[in-house]
């Protein structure tokens, strides 16, 4: 491809600061994000539509996404890394992986499908304005290097961007958090010269992160302590594939090894799934089992580790070896179950009377939802309601020409939809260009146009607290298909590929 196929001969207006890019490049695709699911969707982009034009924005430095931000101590993935790996791309290791671990596998599938061509790193997005009148999006653009102003143009937009804002993490606001003399720091944004050794840490949260952050740091500071408000449900097991090792064994290759160990466990998963709705009583017993076998019957389990929602209802994170539940054992580690009254000067002042004492308090609260990577939308004009566009296949958007956003499963790894979604897109852009078309929009059919709107997500079925902050900035989903939004990897791998392209819900131009 050479400069002059990609230059856009329509004159460049000036971006709202006032600076005119030099020019505009256009491109048949443009992926937001480099994380899994952009690098994914390059792949699946070269492999299945070779002849279009694509390129891949990034703001940060690298790709990675979630894995090249998160840099707290122990990060890891809390799901198995032959299902949140690629379909394409064989996982060797054990399924439980290092962010390191994960960003060489990426790093792999960049450099082994020659993506890298594809990426511009240091560009941030800020605004993507659709023109019906010129069919494209126009995305401006900013080199986080330079500061220089870029333009691009694209006929279809490829949201990868995940969905929670990448520079913040969320803090909830406590009384006298400004006296607190020492650090209070997210895991998000962790920094690189936090000295531990010796502190006393009290992490506040007991989702995946701290559960990951605790038994990391547990034995390298003086103690540290888990503080939740509410328990949480965790799988404890080893860390390795029973039958991955045996195929090895085998001498089988890779990719066999790779699609059998997937199927084992997405049917075991279903499985789960099932079980967890059908006899939760059942399975949160085994669950608590697991827990116990490490602190043994003394321990308050009913305090500590017993949620108030049925197992399944929030992602359930899988910890390796029970290393958390080791570190509690041993002393170098606490659980306290209350909720925070102050912060002190010298720790936090609990509900229950009691006071905790720290050096640091690390806030492992989660994250901002973060719906459209922060780029201000435009429609003709107008700026984009997300919020009031409802989903076809929680994937396309009513109103929304030419977008696509991943948004991946809780419940099952996040590259399983990534993969879906990559599939269909290409699906879609072939179907396009078959019947000559350069525009689709969902549109709410007159049979449609009366059926009961729902949230994103159900909040009966699945609410952790990110989402339920901003479920009111979120599109919504239908009672019906195709604009129902289900979360189920079971029922939409089988239903996604072959979803009717032409049901009079999409609309071409
Ligand atoms: C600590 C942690 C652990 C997790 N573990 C698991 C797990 O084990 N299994 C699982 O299934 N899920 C897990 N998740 C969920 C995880 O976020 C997803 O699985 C997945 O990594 C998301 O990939 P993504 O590419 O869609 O988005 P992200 O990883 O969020 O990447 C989005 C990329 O888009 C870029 N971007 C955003 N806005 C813009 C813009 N305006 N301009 C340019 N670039 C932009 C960002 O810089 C980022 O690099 C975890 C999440 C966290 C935070």
């Amino acid at each position: 491809m050479s400069a002059a196929d990609t230059l856009d001969v329509s004159a460049p207006q000036a971006d709202p600061v006032g600076r005119a890019p030099a020019e505009v490049e256009h491109f048949d695709v443009l992926i937001v994000g480099a994380g899994i699911s952009g690098v994914g969707g390059a792949y699946h982009l070269t492999k299945q539509c070779p002849g279009k034009r694509f390129v891949v924005l990034e703001s940060q430095a690298s790709f990675g996404g979630t894995w090249i931000t998160h840099r707290f101590p122990g990060i890891r993935s809390d799901s198995d890394l032959y299902t949140f790996g690629y379909r394409f791309k064989p996982w060797s290791g054990k399924p439980i992986a290092t962010a390191a671990e994960i960003l060489k596998y990426m790093g792999e599938v960049i450099e082994e499908n020659d993506l890298a061509r594809h990426i511009r790193y240091r560009h941030r997005i800020s605004a993507a304005r659709w023109s019906s009148a010129d069919r494209r999006w126009t995305i401006e653009a900013t080199r986080t290097d330079s500061g220089e102003a870029l333009r691009f143009t694209a006929r279809f937009l490829w949201m990868c961007q995940g969905y929670y804002r990448h520079s913040e993490g969320y803090t909830p606001q406590w009384p006298g958090m400004a006296r607190f003399r020492g650090p209070i720091v997210h895991p998000q944004t962790w920094p690189e010269d936090l000295e531990l050794s010796g502190k006393r840490v009290v992490v506040i949260g007991s989702g995946a992160t701290a559960a990951t952050l605790v038994p990391a740091i547990a034995g390298k500071c003086a103690h540290v302590t888990m503080l939740q408000r509410s328990p949480t449900f965790f799988i404890t097991g080893r860390n390795a594939n029973e039958l991955a090792d045996m195929l090895r064994e085998l001498a089988l290759p890779e990719e066999w090894v790779h699609e059998i160990v997937r199927r084992k466990i997405l049917k075991d998963q279903a499985t789960f799934t099932r079980r967890a709705v059908e006899e939760p009583e059942k399975v949160k017993d085994e669950l608590l089992a697991g827990v116990r076998k490490y602190l043994g019957e003394d321990f308050d389990i009913d305090k500590h580790f017993t949620p108030r929602y049925r197992p399944w209802r929030q992602r359930i994170a899988f910890i390796p070896d029970g290393d958390l539940f080791q570190g509690i054992r041993d002393g170098k580690a606490s659980v306290v179950t209350d909720e925070i009254e102050s912060f002190t000067e010298t720790g936090i002042r609990l509900k229950s009377g009691d006071a905790l004492d720290a050096d640091v308090v690390v806030t492992a609260t989660g994250f901002n939802l973060n719906v459209l990577g922060d780029i201000a939308f435009s429609i003709d004009g107008a700026p984009l309601a997300f919020a009031d566009s409802v989903a076809w296949r929680g994937t396309l958007f009513t109103g929304v020409p030419n977008m696509a956003w991943v948004f991946g499963y809780f419940r099952a790894s996040w590259t399983l939809r990534a993969d879906l979604i990559a599939d269909f897109v290409c699906r879609l852009l072939e179907h396009m260009e078959a019947r000559g078309a350069t525009v689709v929009t969902p549109r709410l059919r007159a049979q449609d146009k009366d059926m009961t709107l729902l949230p994103w997500v159900d909040p009966e079925n699945f609410n952790p607290g990110y989402l339920l902050r901003g479920v009111d900035r979120l599109p919504k989903q239908g009672d019906r298909m195709p604009w129902r939004h289900t979360q189920d990897y079971w029922s939409e791998k089988d239903e996604l590929p072959v979803a009717d392209l032409e049901d009079g819900t999409l609309v071409y131009d």
